[in-house]
């Protein structure tokens, strides 16, 4: 029996490993690894495992680097099923299709440019087609109900509170009478955070794989989060500038929603338009509308007592282009929710256009940013930023606020791996090499085991 570390390790995108038992191979995420576009083409292209001899595959929650290759892997010929809670089922059939249409105009464009060239042109990496005959592979599992992922490997799903669907996974590897519990945590939430219940305990395991995006930092509290959200849409507002808040549109997006909608009926904000310009968000607020199975207890309440918790009489969803567009020239101050997170594409790069030479205005940070992208330029204090190929002078305010994480932070997964029962090692993954790093040790530290994989390491277990 072993675990191979294929994706997302001493990084935090291209999530991808696998476990093997009594010959079964069962894949653990297909993600998309994002960077560098060269680079990401071709390790994306590339798979690192052979589709055709995978059992059986198993997705822990829908992030595009999570889910991302997975049409990839069964246009190369994966013949198996995909195993997801039903809101990550829901969610990787939205998101899938947006990246494979993303893909489609990327290539359209280059393509173009190629031709003018007189230079072949390019495949698509995968179609609208393959998303379809993916999303057919799902197999649709609840919390806590034990299924089988390949011969000789059973598994779990637990909460793992980090977005809708999301879920810690325990395994059980059987081989020669002998059986091996493996725990993957996916990526694990905060606890505490709107709409989903926390993070759940898991029985005991031999093994855990975890995540460590945020395995060097300490987030804000919850409380602080909302009285600073008050704080810098009031000042912005009073000097009439508009928040352009990048933010993912599954997960994040609908916590803004919740924490701005408590923040409008408790009367602490001036009136000022919500507008949350993502297509992709609009669609992944309606299957969160969908699984209430998900929700905790305060949702459940608040729902039932009849109070709104995707939307206000200030926010306005806008779907279409034309209504996008016609934001650019709303003068008033505003907040303009838009994707994608790390402003790498999407309609957020045309309200950074339009917003980021006025000092008026502030580009509020909520989530994680990438080495290389354009988020993680702006919070490391470029004078420039460069968009749609033109550069622009930033004059905006630059504000964070990683209290919104959708990730525990050092001491919220330290707390949660020292309550899993039975461990003998730790895997960290899923994170820039320091904070892999500084997570191991920390968990040293406090007496737990833990290595850092190399890429394409294998361990047997
Ligand atoms: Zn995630």
């Amino acid at each position: 029996m072993k675990v191979e570390f294929h994706g997302a390790v001493r990084s935090v995108t291209g999530s991808m490993h696998v476990l093997e038992a009594a010959g079964s191979r069962v894949l653990l995420e297909c993600g998309l690894y994002q960077g560098k576009r060269k680079e990401a083409e071709r390790r994306n292209r590339n798979l690192p495992v052979d589709p055709t001899k995978l059992a059986g595959c198993v997705l822990s929650h829908a992030h595009i680097d999570h889910s991302g290759n997975l049409p990839n892997l069964v246009r190369n010929g994966y013949a198996g099923r995909i195993h997801a809670t039903s809101g990550t089922a829901d969610l990787a059939k939205a998101l899938l299709r947006d990246s494979a249409y993303l893909h489609e105009r990327d290539i359209e464009y280059l393509n173009e440019k190629r031709a003018k060239q007189g230079e072949p042109p390019l495949e698509p990496m995968y179609t609208q087609a393959d998303v379809e005959e993916t999303t057919r592979r799902f197999e649709v599992v609840g919390y806590q109900e034990r299924f089988e992922a390949a011969p000789g490997v059973r598994a779990r799903f637990f909460d793992a509170g980090h977005i809708l669907g999301s879920a810690v996974t325990v395994y059980e590897l059987e081989e020669a009478g002998r059986t091996v519990r493996v725990g993957f945590t996916g990526d694990l939430g905060r606890p505490a955070q709107p709409i989903l219940r926390d993070p759940a305990h898991i029985p005991a395991v031999d093994y855990l794989i975890t995540e460590s995006t945020y395995g060097n930092r300490l987030h804000e509290g919850v409380a602080n989060m909302k009285e600073r959200l008050r704080e810098i849409i009031g000042q912005t507002a009073a000097r009439g500038g508009r928040v352009v808040i990048p933010a993912f549109s599954v997960g994040r997006t609908q916590n803004i929603v919740y924490f701005l909608s408590e923040l409008f009926h408790e009367g602490d904000l001036p009136r000022v338009p919500v507008f949350v310009d993502s297509p992709l968000a609009i669609d992944a607020t309606k299957i969160y509308r969908d699984h209430p199975e998900c929700y905790d207890q305060e949702t459940k309440e608040a729902i039932a007592r009849g109070e709104s918790v995707f939307g206000f009489d200030l926010l306005r969803y806008t779907r279409s282009k034309d209504e996008s567009m016609a934001l650019n020239s709303f003068k008033e101050a505003c907040v303009i929710v838009s994707a994608s997170g790390m402003c790498e594409g999407g309609r957020v790069l045309h309200h950074l256009k339009h917003s980021v030479g006025d000092a008026d205005n502030t580009i509020l940070f909520v989530g994680f940013q990438a080495a290389d992208t354009l988020g993680r330029r702006m919070l490391e204090g470029a004078r420039t930023v460069r968009i749609y190929g033109k550069d622009h002078p930033l004059r905006a305010r630059v504000e964070k606020m990683n209290g919104f994480s959708a990730h525990a932070d050092r001491d919220e997964l330290s707390a949660w791996i020292k309550n899993v029962p039975g461990l003998k090692a730790v895997f960290v993954v899923h994170g820039e090499e320091d904070a892999s790093m500084a997570l191991a040790a920390h968990l040293a530290r406090m007496k737990i085991k833990a290595h850092v994989p190399m890429p394409g390491e294998a361990v047997e277990l």
